[in-house]
């Protein structure tokens, strides 16, 4: 009835207020907390630190990094808002998925045997289909969520293991998986893990860099793209993100 309707619309204008009021409450959190620190370095610089030759580089490069840090969350939060205003608009082509997949696997391997990782067992394994698959898609933004979520898949999984990367073909949707052996995600935080700025520890995110925004933009491209992205974990034993992609059973002749 008219009623229902009228008391439904109001909880509604009221949930989006609320979402916005914590959105703007977060944002100016995230933001206050790395300028808190700088402030604070710059500080003891000021008082004196600048003069000693082993504490000034120190505390110069921890504000460059939180510098560092606010730039890239602040590029997250332009990316979001571009979404949300539709102004985002995705730069479609035909691409074979295996190969961009196999690309980013190869990409990653590359890293791990880097510096950076240096002394960490990290292994790249994967498991993909055996013919190209041609899925219209917008390459650059889908290797930026395949990125995010293998960064991730590095970061929580603190005592190395195996990553690896499956793709999968369904009748009309190609589901990507990658599976890491890190510290999981509890099951009570599962379902939140793709909203704004949510974090399951927000103190050992924050340590490494995280500002809780990749996986509110992944989900958004992913969505963008008529497709899904979801996740499964055991605590303690490792967790796999997947994401499906509608895909249209393209003959070679058609689309050359
Ligand atoms: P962050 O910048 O904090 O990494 P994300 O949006 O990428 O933000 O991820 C949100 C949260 O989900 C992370 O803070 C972390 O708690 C959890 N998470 C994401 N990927 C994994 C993973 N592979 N294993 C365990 N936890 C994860």
């Amino acid at each position: 009835s008219g009623i229902v309707c009228v008391l439904h619309d109001v909880t509604e204008q009221e949930r989006i207020d609320e979402e916005r009021k914590q959105f703007v409450s977060n944002v100016s959190h995230e933001l206050r907390t790395p300028l808190t620190s700088m402030r604070s370095y710059i500080e003891a610089l000021a008082d004196g630190a600048w003069e000693d030759p082993e504490l000034a580089p120190r505390f110069l490069e921890v504000t460059q990094n939180e510098t560092d840090r606010m730039i890239r969350m602040i590029q997250d939060l332009l990316h979001l808002s571009r979404i949300d205003s539709g102004k985002s608009v995705l730069e479609l082509e035909i691409v074979d998925i295996t190969e961009m997949l196999d690309h980013v696997l190869n990409r990653f391997e590359m890293l791990i045997h880097s510096a950076e990782y240096e002394g960490k067992n990290y292994q790249i394994k994967k498991v993909l289909e055996n013919e190209s698959i041609f899925v219209e898609v917008d390459p650059d933004r889908i290797i930026q969520v395949l990125d995010n979520i293998m960064n991730n898949a590095i970061k929580y999984s603190p005592d190395g293991g195996t990553i690896t990367g499956r793709m999968v073909k369904r009748e009309q949707t190609v589901i990507i998986s990658i599976t890491d052996e890190g510290m999981g995600i509890p099951k009570a935080d599962l379902g939140k893990i793709f909203s704004r700025f949510y974090r399951v520890d927000r103190a050992r995110s924050r340590a490494m860099g995280g500002s809780g925004l990749g996986l509110a933009i992944s989900k958004e491209v992913v969505e963008q793209h008529g497709g899904n992205i979801w996740a499964e974990s055991t605590e303690g034993k490792g967790t796999t993100f997947y994401l499906s992609l509608p895909y249209v059973p393209y003959e070679e002749e058609e689309w050359e």
